[in-house]
């Protein structure tokens, strides 16, 4: 007989069960919440899309388009298949998303959206991929919360708005040890010029650069100031900062940001090394870092991409948006005990004997349409066994269910943290356990 194999999640995913998942769907909840007031819509986008979206918008020469996309071809497996309907063109490529916002420029291109009024203010809850070396805080198979920007203008107080909301979905999911980075990395004005000083002076260091950095000065100088190595900050520290080659646009951009932020009394502060990893990244970019993660300490990075509609084909348009982590902000939440109490079981139905199960039935509907969690067990149990069960699973109550309780047409209260007991007529335990819901 053959071994039956065991299967695992693979390397880099992972299944989120109860409680936890709670937690997940409270922070998601909290997100439509908050955005929701501030007039941003929902978007559910696909989960695969052309290769070449991704190559075009994130850039060609990103760790995440080079090599950490999972990508295959739609028409695989399809060749002797004279029924598919298949309609991609022969042997396309597509890649299971890595990020969304190239997937709601897509969208916003192919849905016309820039006919409609306003900008258009999208947000996307889902999950993301990459190949990426799995470690605490970095998965394969993530989540992400992003919100997007798109229309005709650029004005800093758009930017400016995209962070309160940010802070403000932090501050709600008691997410507040964290650090607000923001920095102007110019446009096609200044910034190839700035690229280019930049390549000049990393190749006069060139001998003190390792393996990744010495690559990147030709095909992306900026991922350079990224660099974590040691040996390599002294001489970051040295290179000319873009700050000082911005052109006139990018500066008063930059500093009216600046003034909108104190304006909304949003602390934060300047960092010059923030280009992100990401190609279509123009003027504000920024990050949100959170404590108790280590190394992987980013919560949600994001930034300006005027231009990036038009680069996929679609009209000139301005855009700015930010994709939030949400493995690692749960896991800082968890790290600093900040875990509110979640719903959970309430009350646990203890009847005994055949004649009790009919009223149990009911009752168990009742409290449910009432809003509150309910545990029917579906087998008659011993009294003593049915409450070690009730108090194990956590619930708070125990309403039994016994010939005594039948014959007087009432029910026996139980709460389980302290023992205390008390016998009511359905109305009132109803009344009872629905104001206990909402307390
Ligand atoms: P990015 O799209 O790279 O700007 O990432 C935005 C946020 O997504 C980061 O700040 C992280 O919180 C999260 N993130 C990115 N890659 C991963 C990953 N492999 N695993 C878990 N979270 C990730």
């Amino acid at each position: 007989m053959s071994e039956r194999k065991q299967f695992r999640a693979i390397k880099g995913t992972r299944d989120i069960l109860p409680p936890d998942s709670a937690l997940w769907n409270w922070f998601e909840h909290s997100a439509h919440e908050v955005f929701e007031s501030y007039n941003f819509g929902e978007i559910r986008l696909p989960v695969f899309e052309s290769t070449e979206l991704f190559a075009r918008s994130v850039g060609t020469e990103t760790d995440i388009v080079s090599k950490e996309m999972f990508t295959f071809s739609l028409s695989q497996g399809f060749k002797n298949d004279r029924q598919t309907h298949d309609e991609s063109e022969p042997g396309e490529l597509v890649s299971l998303r890595p990020e969304a916002t190239a997937s709601v420029c897509r969208a916003y291109i192919e849905h016309n959206m820039q006919a409609l009024p306003g900008n258009q203010k999208l947000y996307y809850i889902g999950t993301m991929f990459r190949r990426e070396r799995p470690q605490k805080g970095r998965y394969r198979q993530f989540y992400q919360i992003g919100a997007e920007v798109l229309g005709q203008s650029d004005a800093p107080a758009i930017d400016a708005e995209v962070l309160e909301m940010l802070l403000v979905f932090f501050n709600r999911v008691g997410l507040t040890r964290t650090t607000l980075y923001v920095n102007s990395i110019g446009d096609k004005t200044c910034r190839p010029q700035y690229v280019e000083l930049l390549r000049e002076e990393l190749r006069k260091v060139k001998d003190k650069l390792k393996e990744d950095s010495l690559r990147r000065i030709e095909t992306n100088p900026l991922r350079v100031l990224d660099s974590k190595i040691p040996e390599e900050q002294p001489i970051i520290e040295t290179l000319p900062r873009i700050s000082d080659h911005l052109c006139d646009d990018c500066r008063a951009h930059f500093a009216k940001l600046k003034e909108e932020l104190n304006l909304r009394r949003i602390e934060y502060k300047e960092n010059w090394r923030l280009v992100r990893g990401l190609d279509y990244y123009t003027r504000t970019t920024f990050e949100v870092t959170a404590e108790g993660l280590g190394s992987q300490n980013a919560v949600c990075g994001g930034g300006r991409y005027d231009g990036l509609v038009e680069l996929l084909g679609g009209p000139p348009t301005k855009g700015i948006g930010f994709a939030i982590g949400t493995d690692r902000s749960i896991l800082s939440i968890e790290e600093s005990g900040n875990v509110p109490k979640l719903g959970g079981l309430a009350v646990y139905i203890a009847w005994m004997g055949q004649a009790s199960y009919p009223t149990a039935v009911n009752i168990a509907r009742k409290l449910r349409a009432a809003g509150l969690s309910i545990e029917l067990p579906p087998e008659e149990m011993k009294f003593k066994k049915a409450l070690g069960l009730a108090d194990k699973l956590g619930a708070r109550y125990a309403v039994i269910i016994g010939e005594d309780e039948v014959a007087s047409g009432t029910f026996t209260l139980k709460r389980l943290a302290d023992g205390d007991q008390k016998k009511l007529a359905e109305g009132e335990l109803l009344e009872y356990l629905e104001s206990e819901r909402r307390r």
